[in-house]
């Protein structure tokens, strides 16, 4: 194939990969966007495959056995299992730029000292990208042993690991190609893998998407590194969007969480702080039944529900949908506060909702709603727990210390609808269940849902 058709092929895929990621800003235009982006890709893989002499043979096993791999991985993933599915993807994505890039090591002889650079740094981001992402991976799994790791003076092993991992890639430029430039690169890449350890295991609560969006990023960079080593333009390019990407969604994540981005880069974030006990804390909870919350919602007349990681385990989206037609079509104003990181991937409340047709114009994000709060007569707190904790304020050594929350304690009555008194994923409790002003109905997210419905219905 033409090398010069092959560039202009692979602009196509930049051009569209642009295009896409501008579409996926808007949830109106996202599916297109999403549709934009996996054509840029197609592009991109047929001219690759079509351009370079390859052993198709390898390529469709490796096709064969990978499609199989994710159609099984996609086909048993439960709704609530995506963003352990992510998790994971990313760090299968960073282990791939180190294994291509070694392969590449490997197989060849001349290298400049740029190439070898590119080569050391895909090697280092790829495997920490993996390492990290298994550790997040398990701490989304919510595999409590994770969170009592504690690496000795960690800051100062993780200096120490990013210097051996410097000494070695100048090591593997000096070497220019000889054998110890292969040592010296998977001794890297080994040390890279016990970095992304280190870096993330320390990280705790609720503060793990953070660093979802920053194995993101770094699968990314990893990637536009391989791309430098392979020479291959819209490897550079891709690997660059993702890793910017990933990046400025790490940024927002930080200003949600009223983290430093500074503390996220370098693994200190999240506080092991003292935990309250939960018996302490629940000693004046009230429970209350789906009738009395229809007749509290008969007489209100604005409403606000805050969907939480509990909506999407109970699939209870299109059944709150329908409690919202059946409020407005009351004359009862509806709105759904959206808390940034509810749920367990960025945008988690989002997908869920517009899955079940609740239009945009009835999502509010936090900033917007919280100055609200108090005029609103009832809020439904629905399978949400770390985002309505009032320790985020109160407690300065909570794990979720300075985390802005929605201000649901502050409406005049809430309904908090869970099917026990079990903590987030921060693992602590939550004082807002036993406030003066707070219900609790017990139950699963959907049924509860349904059945004040029901009640709505029958008076
Ligand atoms: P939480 O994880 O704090 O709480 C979820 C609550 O849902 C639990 O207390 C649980 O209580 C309840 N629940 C579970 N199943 C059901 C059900 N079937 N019906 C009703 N309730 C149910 O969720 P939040 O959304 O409030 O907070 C998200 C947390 O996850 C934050 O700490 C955030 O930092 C973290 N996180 C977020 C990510 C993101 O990108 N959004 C990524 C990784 C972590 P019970 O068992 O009693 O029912």
């Amino acid at each position: 194939m033409d090398p010069r058709l092959v560039q202009l092929a692979y602009l196509l895929s930049a051009v569209l990969f642009i295009l896409g990621l501008k579409g996926l800003t808007r949830p109106r235009s996202a599916v297109r966007g999403n549709l934009l982006g996996a054509c840029g890709l197609l592009v991109a893989v047929v001219v690759t495959l079509f351009s370079a002499g390859l052993d198709y043979r390898l390529i469709v096993g490796g096709l064969v056995v990978g499609s199989v791999i994710g159609a099984v991985f996609a086909i048993r993933v439960q709704m609530t299992q995506m963003p352990e599915m992510v998790a994971l993807f990313n760090g299968f994505g960073g282990a791939a730029s180190t294994l291509v890039a070694g392969a590449n090591l490997m197989q060849t002889d001349t290298f400049t000292a740029d190439v070898l650079v590119a080569t050391a740094l895909s090697g280092v981001i790829g495997a920490v990208t993996f390492s990290g992402s298994l550790i997040a991976w398990g701490k989304l799994k919510e595999f409590r042993q994770l969170d009592k790791l504690r690496i000795p003076a960690q800051q100062i092993v993780n200096a120490l690991l990013v210097l051996f991992c410097i000494a070695l890639t100048v090591g593997m430029v000096n070497g220019e190609g000889s054998f110890w430039t292969v040592v010296a690169y998977w001794c890297a890449s080994g040390l890279a893998l016990i970095l992304g350890v280190t870096l993330v295991v320390s990280i705790g609560g609720a503060d793990m998407p953070v660093v979802i969006a920053l194995l993101n990023s770094y699968s990314g960079l990893a990637a536009a590194a391989t791309g430098f080593v392979l020479s291959n333009t819209v490897l550079i390019v891709s690997g660059a969007l993702v890793g910017a990407s990933g990046l400025i969604l790490t940024r927002i994540m930080c200003i949600a969480m009223n983290r430093s981005l500074t503390n996220v880069l370098i693994g200190t974030m999240g506080s092991s702080g003292s935990v309250l006990n939960a018996d302490d804390v629940y000693a004046n909870v009230k429970s209350t039944s789906a009738e009395e919350v229809a007749m509290l919602l008969e007489v209100a007349s604005r409403v606000v529900i805050v969907p939480g990681y509990g909506m999407a385990v109970a699939q209870a989206q299109h059944t709150v949908s329908d409690l919202r037609k059946i409020l407005t079509a009351r004359q009862i104003n509806v709105e759904f506060a959206i808390h940034p990181v509810a749920g367990r991937m960025p945008g988690h409340m989002n997908v869920l909702l517009a899955e079940a047709d609740v239009p945009y114009e009835a999502l509010r994000e936090m900033d917007e709603i919280n100055p609200t709060m108090e005029q609103v007569d009832v809020t439904i707190v629905l399978g949400a727990n770390d985002v309505v904790n009032p320790l985020a304020r109160t407690d300065p050594s909570s794990p979720i210390a300075g985390m802005p929350i929605i201000d649901v304690d502050k409406s005049r009555t809430v309904i908090v609808i869970k099917r026990s008194l079990s903590p987030g994923f921060a693992g602590i409790p939550n004082p807002l269940f036993a406030a003066d002003n707070t219900l609790m109905l017990f139950a699963d997210g959907r049924k509860a849902i349904q059945d004040i419905i029901n009640a709505l219905n029958e008076s």
